[in-house]
């Protein structure tokens, strides 16, 4: 599909940032964004760039209501001599899908998807931060609005994409999270959709985070909803577990995010011949482990962050130490290993990497 520009002209530009320090996340957007709408009767039409706007919603539309939302979450990053590097988008585009699918949703050309990626951060490649650790945070989104009360499947449906210049996640090097592990509350169920980026589960997610943060954590590891035993994740990303010389992450049992990055933990685990297993792993265990020393490492994996190092795990008010509070070498070492792949700085063996900008 070929995709319609209207662009800003040059003088009507928003001041660019000026200390890429000050960039924050999630804050400062670029001068445009991807738009497409979708009827029932028609299929997707009108692809375009065109300036980054306020959308005009009817109060009644069916998101608003009833969270029929789904949205992903990637970067892009520039590399030492201005080139622009993707990491796996292709896998987001699935996932994208995979969220539309059981939102009742209409699914994305996954072709187009990554076209209209590609051409709208080359329209705003001067917003591109250059720094190690800086990036384009690109939100792909897709929102019902039909206007209509009444729970029901929409028939109409905007898909955008916004681009954010975030600041380095570790301007002064890791820091170790504390983690609140919470008992009384669960993210989703098996049958729910915590196996995909729904909106709803974001805002399900906050009560917890925000009694972990008063008691002074950084953020919750949620537990299975039926046992209440079983690790899922941390926040809103995936986590391993150093285990003696294993390293250790719950399966995708279908309540469980498939994050981009976990997999790409996982590969790279492998292919530098580490043990890995993906199974059920409960709270009991890690504090067994954490008790006769074998507990060496505990990470989170995610695009905001790339790889979080845990340092305190708090359970039943009682805090486990992670590796004396500091973040463990392979912790760092995956850690540098996608960080070099996705900045270019590094091969990349197993062709995730995609440059746009030649
Ligand atoms: C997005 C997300 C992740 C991480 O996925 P990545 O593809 O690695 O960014 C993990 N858990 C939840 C709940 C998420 O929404």
């Amino acid at each position: 599909m070929k995709i319609e520009y209207h662009l800003v002209p040059e003088e009507k530009r928003k001041p660019r940032y000026t200390d890429e320090s000050e960039l924050g996340f999630g804050k400062i957007f670029t001068d445009h964004m991807f738009t497409m709408k979708f009827h029932r009767d028609r299929g997707w039409y009108e692809p375009k760039i065109g300036p980054y706007q306020s959308f005009e919603l009817d109060p009644a539309c069916i998101c608003l209501h009833y969270a029929q939302m789904i949205f992903e979450g990637l970067k892009a990053y520039c590399g030492r001599n201005g080139e622009i590097y993707l990491f796996r988008p292709w896998d987001n585009a699935k996932r994208m899908n995979k969220s539309a699918e059981r939102m009742c949703m209409p699914r994305l050309d996954e072709e187009l998807f990554l076209q209209a990626v590609k051409e709208l951060i080359l329209v705003d490649r001067e917003w591109i931060p250059k720094g190690r650790g800086t990036s384009f945070y690109i939100r792909p989104t897709m929102i019902a609005t039909e206007k209509a009360l009444g729970v029901h499947v929409s028939t109409e449906y905007l898909f955008f994409i916004i681009l954010s210049a975030v600041g380095a996640y570790y301007a002064e090097g890791f820091n170790p999270t504390k983690i609140y592990v919470i008992e009384e509350y669960t993210r989703t169920a098996p049958g729910g959709i915590g196996d995909i980026k729904a909106a709803g589960n974001y805002a399900a997610s906050l009560y917890a985070s925000s009694l972990a943060a008063k008691k002074g954590y950084t953020q919750v590891l949620w537990l299975d909803a039926v046992h209440r035993r079983f690790v899922e994740e941390v926040g809103t990303s995936n986590i391993f577990f150093i285990v003696g010389d294993e390293l250790i992450t719950p399966s995708l049992s279908g309540t469980i995010l498939p994050g981009i990055t976990r997999d790409s933990v996982i590969t790279l685990a492998k292919y530098w011949n580490m043990k890995v297993v993906e199974r059920p792993i409960a709270i009991d265990e890690v504090v067994a482990y954490y008790k006769n020393g074998s507990l060496k490492e505990v990470f989170a994996s995610g695009t905001a962050a790339v790889i979080s190092p845990v340092g305190v795990l708090c359970y039943k008010n009682e805090e486990m130490i992670i590796n004396g509070g500091k973040t463990g070498a392979l912790t760092q070492k995956f850690y540098d290993e996608l960080v070099g792949i996705q900045y270019g700085e590094t091969p990349d063996p197993f062709g995730w990497r995609v440059r746009i900008d030649n």
